[in-house]
């Protein structure tokens, strides 16, 4: 092989190797090759997960941080392990920052009512953007109903993409926090968060993002991003489901009071009166997924030895095909066209429902994902009750796309 060419391929994600490690990939569904395309939704998981999972079950299931025998020892080193797997992942500079939960939206909901709960007078503003999951709205809506606090919406344009100088305008002495979404699930929208952020710092507001979508996409520092909380979920990061992730910043973990009460997350128990443990065992509140946490680990340092550089630059040639051959279907409209888009993509197909194209497209083994995908104001603000979603992920490729564009002209013929 030519030097320029090894050169090439160490600058390559090797797919078809990657391709390898996922079962669930190599099948077929209504007699056609499986062409899974409903990633941000869930990944599908590598074996090297599915093994992490089996030899817990295997050889060590047991509790975590209560047994003094030989197996719950080893459950319990796992399950700290696995934190300490997360903290290199998202670069946090200490493992007490990483709060186990069961997905992003119990991380949300647990920096609402312990963080923002307790602090919110009425009046005080709670800043989120027009394009949030709706895991990013209702607890919003729960702590200001609570407390007379105020939900403000940042506004987006036509391409989906957040207007910035709209954001910076209702940024006010008020506002408490700004809780916004890294990536879009319903448009694929990337948001400029590192500059959210610095406008919110500029003013002494804390930053909460939603990376459900990122994390499975591109390289996620929190450290150089300077955000205070992070929020993602294991099942769209190849890992398995029921477990998520908070990251907090220690010093404000600290100053925040538990959320859930129950095992693990005392120090002391009495009648009188209850002491309470440090962070992150204050959040986590009776037994937890401790399999889903080891899977979670493995999947997360898999990831980063593939190299998130090269999933990222991969993931976007594929999508960048996607998009380029869906312009050029007469009949299918791109829903949201941001500069800047990972991971998914929203389409229509004029008169047809999405749903039935949706259908037609599982028809031909590709499975992807019509409905609101928990973003009915998105869906509001293009005036559409739904779309059809692609999403991608590290093991799909680009004949896979020629798959998705025959099904979508064989549900436009259909349906016009
Ligand atoms: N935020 C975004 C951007 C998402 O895509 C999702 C999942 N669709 C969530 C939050 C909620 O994640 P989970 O259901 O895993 O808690």
């Amino acid at each position: 092989m030519s030097r320029i060419l090894e050169q090439a391929r160490e600058t390559e994600l090797d797919v078809q190797s990657i391709r390898e490690q996922f079962p669930s990939l190599h099948q077929t569904v209504r007699g056609k090759p499986l062409v899974y395309l409903d990633n941000a939704a869930s990944s599908q998981r590598p074996k090297v997960v599915a093994d992490a999972v089996a030899r817990y079950y295997a050889e060590y299931a047991s509790n975590v941080h209560r047994g003094v025998h030989a197996l719950a020892e080893r459950a319990t080193l796992a399950y700290e392990n696995a934190r300490e797997q997360v903290q290199r992942f998202l670069n946090a500079s200490d493992a007490r920052e990483i709060v186990f939960t069961r997905g992003t939206t119990e991380a949300i909901n647990l920096v609402a009512r312990s963080f923002a709960q307790p602090r919110l007078k009425p009046g005080d503003e709670i800043l989120v953007s027009a394009m949030e999951h709706h895991s990013n709205i209702v607890p919003w809506q729960l702590v200001c109903e609570a407390t007379g606090a105020t939900l403000v919406v940042a506004p987006m344009d036509d391409r989906g993409e957040i207007q910035m100088d709209e954001l910076e305008k209702r940024l006010s002495p008020k506002t408490r926090l700004v809780s916004v979404v890294w990536i879009s699930n319903a448009l694929g929208t990337v948001n400029p968060v590192e500059e959210i952020i610095r406008l919110a710092h500029d003013r002494g507001v804390p930053v909460l993002l939603d990376a459900a979508q990122a994390v499975p996409h591109r390289l996620v520092d929190v450290q150089a991003l300077g955000c205070d909380f992070l929020a993602f979920s294991g099942h769209k990061a190849y890992a398995p489901g029921g477990i998520g992730v908070l990251y907090g910043r220690l010093d404000l973990l600290e100053s925040m009071p538990p959320w859930q009460g129950g095992g693990d997350m005392i120090l002391s128990v009495s009648f009188a009166g209850s002491t309470y443990n440090h962070p992150p065992h204050r959040f986590e509140a009776g037994t937890p997924n401790v399999e889903g946490t080891i899977g979670l680990g493995a999947a997360l340092t898999w990831l980063r030895g593939l190299g998130l550089e090269k999933v990222e630059r991969h993931e976007q040639q594929v999508l960048d095909l996607a998009v380029a051959r869906l312009r050029e279907i007469s009949g299918v409209r791109l829903v949201g066209d941001a500069r800047h888009r990972a991971g998914a993509i929203s389409f229509a197909i004029d008169g047809a429902h999405a749903h039935d194209v949706g259908t037609v497209l599982d028809s031909e083994g590709v499975a992807v994902r019509a409905g609101h995908h928990c973003a009915q104001p998105v869906m509001a603000h293009f005036g559409v009750p739904a779309t059809v979603r692609a999403s991608f992920a590290l093991y799909n490729t680009e004949s896979e796309i020629d798959a998705l564009e025959r099904g979508i002209v064989k549900a436009r013929d259909l349906f016009s």
